[in-house]
């Protein structure tokens, strides 16, 4: 059983080996994150049981991986992807931030068909009014009801 003070630990001591950019821009500190989260769920659940062992394996070799080009690239990002959205589907996981960009983006895009059936509803001259105050109502919703989702969730431990 990999723990994930191997996982740390591997991170830590390959660190050296890439740019610190690379380190960084490949997000590898959510190598740590993952771990954490999937070592917690792996009581109960195969796939994060396997997945311990994927990050474990990351943890060794993603120096080899980033040095390798695009493959080797393409398979670590790939891979990290893959167990977030095992997370995500499975064990109602998500990023930070993640609820308010999508509840702003749905309330942009109610807020402009508001706000265009708005202005056609206005009286002459109101158009304009109509449509800034119909559009912004949903946008402003969206982002707060978003933002509390982001709240209860990371309150919840439920942000990786
Ligand atoms: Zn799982």
């Amino acid at each position: 059983m990999t723990s994930v003070d191997t996982i740390s630990r591997n991170l830590e001591d390959n660190r050296t080996k890439v740019y610190k950019k690379d380190y960084s821009f490949f997000n590898l500190g959510s190598v740590l994150a993952l771990a954490k989260v999937s070592d917690a769920e792996s009581c109960q659940c195969k796939r994060c049981q396997a997945n311990m062992e994927r990050l474990a394996q990351f943890s060794e070799t993603y120096p080899d991986l980033i040095a390798m080009g695009e493959a080797g690239k393409r398979n670590l990002e790939d891979g990290l992807d893959d167990i977030f959205q095992h997370l995500a589907k499975e064990h109602g996981y998500s990023r930070k931030g993640w609820y308010k960009s999508l509840y702003g983006a749905i309330g942009l895009g109610v807020g402009l068909l508001a706000g265009i059936l708005a202005a056609l509803l206005a009286s002459d001259g109101n158009g304009r009014v109509a449509f800034a105050v119909a559009a912004t109502i949903p946008l402003v919703a969206g982002y707060a009801w978003g933002g509390r989702k982001d709240f209860l969730a990371e309150k919840a431990g439920k942000i990786v």
